[in-house]
């Protein structure tokens, strides 16, 4: 587990959040600073820091709760695609050391393409 980061105070309600959806598990809200409206993040609630650390289960449902939003994220912005990455490390742009799967609505329009 990595230590608690602002994403631990999100979770438990310290710091306000716009939530998408909720699970046992995991938790997706919007990105303060997004790429795109609807920008959105999905986390495990249990704080590992890396994609590395996380059980094959805490993964599935990770994405798991991913499959189930994306058409909402894309209804909701009118966007017709999502780009889903995860920034797994300092060196490959982690700034908050809580795993989280971005997904960035997309559109033929243009737009953010990461
Ligand atoms: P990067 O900032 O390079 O994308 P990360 O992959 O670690 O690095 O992403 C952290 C994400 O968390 C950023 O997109 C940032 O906008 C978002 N973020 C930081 N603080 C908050 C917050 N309080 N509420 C919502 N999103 C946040």
């Amino acid at each position: 587990m990595s230590e608690e980061t602002i994403f631990t105070r999100i979770i438990e309600g310290e710091i306000p959040s716009y939530t998408i959806y909720e699970d046992e598990t995991t938790y997706a809200f919007l990105d303060a600073n997004p790429l795109a409206p609807g920008h959105t993040l999905v986390i495990p609630k249990e704080p590992y820091e890396r994609l590395n650390d996380m059980p094959p289960d805490v993964i599935g449902d990770v994405f798991s709760t991913a499959g189930k939003i994306a058409d909402a994220v894309e209804e909701a912005t009118d966007a017709t695609a999502t780009t889903l990455a995860i920034n797994n490390g300092e060196d490959a742009g982690q700034e908050v050391p809580h795993a989280h799967l971005h997904i960035v609505p997309q559109s033929s329009e243009g737009g953010p393409k990461s």
